[in-house]
């Protein structure tokens, strides 16, 4: 079910963890120090704050927790120590289940925060969500974006039992993960993050290694990627975030860096391995379907957040205090289409305010991700020049690893990209 942040170059993955000296056990929330905004006695979940016009809601972000036990330096979440009340949480599944109409599969994503905080309400949660979804002739899934810090055998168990899936992020070498994913307490979390790797690979081979570059690490992917590699990752993104702290010279130097990953990675193609390289692999995608996406995911359309207090927002990097024009209701008030209808578009390409028809990107990029635009510019449909020079970036290592192995016939690049191009490329 494509509805996240697929093909963005979004920059969001904020994580969260305990500290070298943190406890592996999960913590749960004291549930006296919840804030739901509206009062215990007063919510009522109303069945008719759904959509009544435009996309079905099929797949929401779920943010069980603000709170985190990591201080990523590039964090844009505004508030800590703060959670959703366990019946917000069950109710927002039912919101869900009723948002969606006639769809039958719908998704769930725990977010945070860390929402691994909160692993006792999410063992509760998930049986509910799956028998009341049966009960409605539906399929639910449920996922969760974790910073990995937290990641027990327990945790696993309770994946796989009920095939959940997952994202985690890892910034890079210990040393860049130290810097730039310290802990509540200053200290780094690359050894907790170690100690849940190969677990999480065991579990799911194909677990995307999930950078977030900062112009500071921009000269150090080469190392990031063997590390990767190291740990045992095949799938690595190296996604750039904050645009406008970038400068021209940091950019050169990720350019440089990320042409070394790829010829790295082409050496591995060339000995029969694929390794999946996001952005390069969306560029490669990009030349060979030779046609536009209409959209750089689902924020707004199938996809929306439900925040703490059950506020329903575009995805879970608009719930800020200075964004409410973009707050679409509340699951426990109502919903608001004309808010919605800003983003539920059939196309976001032909709204963008850049040239496209001159960018060498533009087989691939939807226009970036729309929240982080509206944070750099005031507007969704506008990007930071930044923004497009780094996704151009990707378009030029794109084509150098499509042109080189095309060239030379590699089997393995073949049997991915060209053997079947109807089913690869869609
Ligand atoms: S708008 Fe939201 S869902 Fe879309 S790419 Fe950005 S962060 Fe991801
Ligand atoms: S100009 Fe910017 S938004 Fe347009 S295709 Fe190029 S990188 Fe994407």
């Amino acid at each position: 079910m494509k509805a996240g942040c697929s093909g963005g170059g979004c920059s969001s993955g904020c994580g969260s963890s305990g500290g070298n000296a943190a406890p592996r056990v999960v913590p749960e929330i004291d549930s006296e120090a919840i804030n739901t905004g509206v009062p215990f006695d007063e919510r009522r979940l109303n069945l008719g704050a759904t959509p009544t016009k435009g996309t079905f809601v099929t797949f929401i972000d779920l943010d069980l927790t603000v709170e985190c036990n990591l201080r990523c330096t590039y964090c844009f979440k505004e508030k800590w120590n703060e959670h959703m009340e366990e019946r917000v949480a069950f109710d927002a599944v039912l919101w869900l289940l009723h948002a969606s109409g006639p769809t039958k599969n719908v998704a769930v994503n725990f977010m945070g925060g860390e929402p691994l905080l909160r692993f006792r309400l999410i063992k509760k949660l998930v049986p509910f969500g799956k028998r009341r979804a049966w009960q409605l002739g539906k399929n639910i899934h449920f996922g969760m974006t974790t910073n990995g810090t937290l990641v027990t055998d327990e945790v696993v168990s309770f994946w796989k039992k009920w095939g959940m899936g997952f994202h985690t992020s890892i910034d890079g070498t210990p040393e860049v993960q130290d810097r730039n994913r310290p802990t509540t307490g200053g200290r780094g979390s690359s050894q907790l993050v170690e100690k849940s790797v190969p677990k999480v690979l065991q579990y799911r081979p194909h677990t995307t290694a999930r950078s977030t570059v900062v112009p500071d690490s921009a000269a150090t992917l080469v190392e990031s990627y063997k590390y990767f590699r190291s740990l045992g990752y095949i799938n690595v993104a190296f996604v750039p975030g904050g645009p406008s702290f970038w400068s021209p010279e940091s950019i050169q130097a990720y350019e440089k860096e990320l042409m070394g990953v790829c010829d790295l990675v082409m050496d591995e193609f060339r000995q029969g391995r694929f390794i999946y390289l996001k952005g390069i692999d969306d560029a490669i995608q990009g030349i060979i379907r030779d046609k536009r996406p209409n959209h750089a995911c689902g924020a707004g359309r199938g996809l929306l957040l439900v925040d703490i207090h059950g506020d329903i927002w575009p995805c879970h990097r608009w719930n800020k205090d200075h964004h409410q024009s973009w707050r679409i209701g509340n699951i426990y008030q109502q919903f608001d289409d004309l808010v919605r209808a800003e983003l539920d578009r059939p196309n976001h390409t032909d709204l963008l305010e850049q040239n496209c028809e001159i960018c060498v990107a533009n087989k691939f990029c939807a226009g970036g991700c729309p929240a982080e635009n509206l944070e750099e510019t005031g507007k969704v449909y506008k990007r930071h020049p930044n923004a497009c020079e780094l996704t151009r970036v990707w378009a030029r290592a794109g084509q150098y690893v499509h042109d080189v192995l095309l060239k030379e016939g590699n089997a393995t690049f073949m049997a991915h990209y060209y053997k079947d191009k109807n089913s690869q490329l869609n």
